[in-house]
């Protein structure tokens, strides 16, 4: 507005200068174009710039704004994304770890179980080892029970010992051939060697000596009896000695054919009842003594 009162003075003035009615007309003319001019700029001023400036700003604003939130909204989905797989993570961490734990915790059973396996054929090993122990001892005492004097004696003594054994002042010949005689007269029962000895009035050391003694000479067995609890021993005659004295009475020496008579002939001693009768009346006369 300003501009245009200066603008209208200063034509005002010109015209003050001119003197001419074309020069005003010019003048007229110019100023109503100037006129129409400043008034179309009035016009469209506030339709076109003051209008369309700001809306594109709006505009632009918006979409910057749009922008800045899809950016956020996607810079927020990155993150939750990210948190998300960093959770995932997390979570694959923690269940490895935990199946780690679970594995550790299964072979530390399965070595606990191993380990208690062991323990049990250990125990059993010991327990089985126990009573094949107990077992032996139980056989050791079984066989110690059974264990007799006269072992014991043939442990002690030497071979020489139980063949010279004699009886202070005693005839060892005619204690040997009475023994004999009266353990035959039992055949093959035999007779228990304490029931001997006490026919003998012998004692039992002396008794146990003797019976070793016969074994060693060939004229007795000893056979292993359980009697009473107690094991002892049943002298059975294998042979009895003979005596001269015995032999003056035998029926060979006086014999009509004693030159046909052999082991393996009709005529034998296996069947000589010369022989069968001369026993008989032998075993009568030293039973009768
Ligand atoms: S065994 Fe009899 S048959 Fe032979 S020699 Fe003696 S007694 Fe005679």
């Amino acid at each position: 507005m300003h501009k245009n009162s200066d603008f209208m003075a200063e034509k005002k003035s010109d015209l003050g200068n001119s003197s001419t009615e074309g020069a005003a007309d010019e003048i007229k003319m110019k100023l109503s174009r100037l006129k129409a001019k400043l008034k179309d700029s009035k016009r469209k001023k506030p339709v076109t710039t003051p209008k369309s400036t700001p809306n594109k700003i709006t505009v632009k604003k918006k979409e910057a704004k749009k922008q800045v939130e899809a950016k956020k909204k996607e810079a927020k989905k990155q993150a939750e994304a990210k948190k998300k797989a960093k959770k995932q993570a997390e979570a694959k961490k923690k269940a490895k770890k935990q199946a780690e734990a679970k594995k550790k915790e299964a072979k530390k059973q399965a070595e606990a179980k191993k380990k208690a396996k062991k323990q049990a054929e250990a125990k059993k090993k010991e327990a089985k080892k126990q009573a094949e122990e107990e077992e032996q001892a139980k056989k050791k005492a079984e066989e110690e029970a059974k264990r007799t004097y006269e072992e014991e004696l043939e442990e002690q003594l030497t071979e020489e010992q139980i063949t010279d054994f004699q009886i202070h002042k005693t005839d060892m010949d005619k204690l040997i051939n009475h023994i004999c005689e009266i353990v035959a007269t039992y055949g093959n029962n035999g007779i228990h060697q304490s029931d001997l000895w006490k026919k003998l009035k012998l004692t039992s050391r002396d008794g146990s000596r003797l019976a070793l003694k016969l074994e060693r000479m060939g004229l007795i067995t000893r056979e292993k009896i359980l009697l009473k609890g107690r094991w002892t021993y049943k002298l059975i005659i294998i042979k009895s000695p003979i005596g001269t004295d015995s032999l003056s009475g035998a029926p060979c020496l006086v014999c009509p054919v004693e030159s046909k008579c052999s082991l393996d002939g009709d005529i034998s001693p296996k069947t000589c009842q010369f022989i069968e009768d001369w026993v008989l009346i032998e075993l009568k006369t030293k039973k009768s003594k």
